[in-house]
């Protein structure tokens, strides 16, 4: 078996783990990332997240839930639309958990920022339009991408930024790489190694055989998927025991208006963010159309002929704060049912999008859902259940940094908190332990 010997070792390189190893290399800390996913190309087109995400996008819960992660370097932040969400306020209210300075630090860092008018499209100016009409309030959505290196023209949001103006988990790694850490993709941590109570390292299996990584400090960080199930090898046994998902369904109508093509937009400018009164939020996008094309096939052969009028579409989406339900197991398989709850919500939030595309003048016999899918996993290793307030399990100097932390479903992209939650582990209770 090989070993390697470092100060931390970091399983998994999405937001979170990515931020951790970014902030302790630059204090000239020794970091080792193991990341289960290749070093995947960023394409630019319809391939790239195609061969990022887990089993080209067929991961169904038990239930038949759809749940997008990609395992590469950079985790799901490498299909991400760039939204960018302050963190939940119940999360300072209720836990004692201020991530405010970290997140005010990586906003300077990043450059997030909401787009200026010249960036947002014909579509998403029609969507505010109607959703103002309705009284529903509707605003710019800050965002992961520097406009000013943004092409409007470019229609490749998601596919991957070729221009550098969306930031990813990637360049984080990318600046701890040049800080002296060392990536080794391939690498799936498989258990934690602990003496005493105390974490020593983790074993890994990699293409050449297992590989031990001896630390004074382990940072989980393999997603909300991940990270249960390494923590539950490691005898950890209470992790995995609920997960949320913030459940999405997109909505689209045929545009009556004047010839425009929403798919050519950047994605999620604007909509409906506070989802403190209903559990929802709302705002504009459009699946590319092999994905549109997908969901149409798992809604009946019948809607696929809908796919010919996808390029004169207006897309709304809507995100629910579902209840935690459901279980990750050590096989990696998991459950999660939607509940009554999750279910009205969602029928409401339908009800409030074809409201604002018949607004926005789509014809309501051309209104069409998606079904229900799924891509932010998390709360499965929660604050005061799997890990105290600084991220700490119960094995010493072994933390988790990655969506399972929420202690409550969030409803709303994490991605932002995430760095904070990274930021406030590397520069506080880390720093101390190595
Ligand atoms: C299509 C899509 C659009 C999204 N849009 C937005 C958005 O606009 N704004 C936003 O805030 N959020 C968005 N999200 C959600 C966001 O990307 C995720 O919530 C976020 O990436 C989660 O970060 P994480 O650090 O928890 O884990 P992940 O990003 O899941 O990263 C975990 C990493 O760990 C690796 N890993 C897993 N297990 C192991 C192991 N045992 N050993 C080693 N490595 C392991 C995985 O390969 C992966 O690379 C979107 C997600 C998707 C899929």
């Amino acid at each position: 078996m090989k070993t390697i010997e470092t100060d931390v070792v970091i399983a998994g390189s999405g937001p979170g783990g990515a931020t951790v190893a970014r902030e302790l290399s630059l204090a000239g800390k020794n970091v080792v990332i193991l990341e289960r996913g290749a070093h995947h190309k960023v394409r630019g087109n319809v391939a790239g997240p195609f061969s990022m995400v887990e089993k080209m996008g067929f991961t169904w819960s038990r239930e038949g839930l759809n749940m997008l992660r990609a395992l590469t370097t950079g985790g799901s932040s490498m299909l991400f639309c760039g939204a960018a969400i302050p963190a939940p306020t119940w999360l300072l209210e209720k836990y004692g958990v201020d991530l405010t300075p970290f997140m005010e630090e990586a906003e300077k860092e990043i450059r997030i920022a909401a787009f200026p008018d010249s960036h947002i499209g014909p579509g998403a100016r029609a969507l505010m339009a109607a959703a103002h009409a309705l009284d529903i309030p509707w605003e710019p959505m800050k965002k992961f991408i520097r406009h000013d290196l943004c092409d409007v023209s470019c229609p490749v949001c998601m596919y991957g930024c070729r221009k550098k103006a969306k930031w990813t988990a990637r360049d984080y790694v990318e600046e701890a790489v040049k800080n002296g850490a060392q990536l080794i993709n391939r690498a799936r941590v498989d258990k934690i190694m602990e003496k005493n109570g105390q974490a020593a390292g983790v074993l890994a299996q990699t293409p050449e055989g297992e590989l031990a990584v001896r630390a004074k400090a382990v940072v989980i960080a393999g997603g909300g998927l991940g990270t249960p199930v390494v923590l539950q090898r490691s005898g950890i046994e209470n992790a995995g025991q609920g997960l949320f998902a913030d459940p999405l369904v997109i909505t689209y109508g045929v545009y009556g208006g004047p010839e425009m093509d929403m798919r050519k937009e950047i994605p999620m400018c604007c909509g409906k963010l506070d989802n403190s009164h209903d559990g929802i939020i709302i705002g504009d996008l459009m699946d590319p159309l092999p994905t549109f094309l997908l969901q149409m096939m798992y809604k009946g052969i019948s809607h696929i002929p809908k796919s010919l009028s996808h390029s004169k579409m207006l897309g709304v989406m809507i995100k629910i704060r579902d209840e935690i339900s459901g279980r990750i197991y050590p096989d990696e398989t998991f459950s999660k049912p939607l509940t009554p709850a999750d279910q009205q919500k969602i029928d409401r939030g339908i009800q409030v999008s074809r409201k604002i595309l018949a607004q926005a003048g789509c014809k309501p016999e051309t209104i069409v859902s998606t079904p229900v899918r799924a891509a932010h996993p998390g709360g499965t290793a929660p604050i005061g259940q799997v890990v105290d307030r600084d991220l700490e399990t119960r094995i010493t100097n072994c933390f988790v940094c990655d969506a399972s932390v929420f202690p409550e479903p969030c409803g709303l992209p994490p991605v932002w908190s995430l760095i904070g939650f990274g930021k406030r582990l590397a520069q506080t209770r880390l720093i101390d332990a190595i």
